[in-house]
């Protein structure tokens, strides 16, 4: 799924906020997630999309394995990185598919 946005309606690039830098424990966000995006490591390009357009900063690049590393913790589910994503390498998944769903866990996070 992606969405064309209009020229006139994109929001210009601005920089990185890798926030909390230190943890917020009122601040914690990932267990509002129905959704988890996904990565496909095969199929990413390294565009760096994900990771700029994430508005909870929940993409970092691992410098070491050369792939973005997502935040369990503190990703929504909003599933923006996965429409921004320029080789459909992230795909939308329901947090119940999973183990560690945080809507299993007893005291998430
Ligand atoms: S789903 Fe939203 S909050 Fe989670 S990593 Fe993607 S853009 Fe960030
Ligand atoms: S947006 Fe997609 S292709 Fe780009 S770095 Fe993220 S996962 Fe890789």
């Amino acid at each position: 799924m992606h969405f064309k946005i209009p020229k006139e309606k994109e929001v210009p690039l601005g920089c990185i906020t890798p926030a909390p830098v230190t943890e917020q424990p009122m601040m914690i966000t990932g267990n509002w997630r129905i959704y988890r995006p996904v990565i496909d490591a095969e199929k990413c390009n390294l565009c760096m999309s994900c990771i700029i357009f994430c508005p909870d900063a929940c993409w970092q690049l691992n410098a070491e394995e050369d792939e973005p590393v997502w935040n369990a913790k503190y990703c929504k589910g909003c599933s923006i990185c996965i429409n921004e994503c320029t080789s459909g390498a992230l795909t939308q998944a329901y947090e119940l598919d999973f183990e560690d769903g945080v809507v299993r866990l007893e005291k998430p996070f």
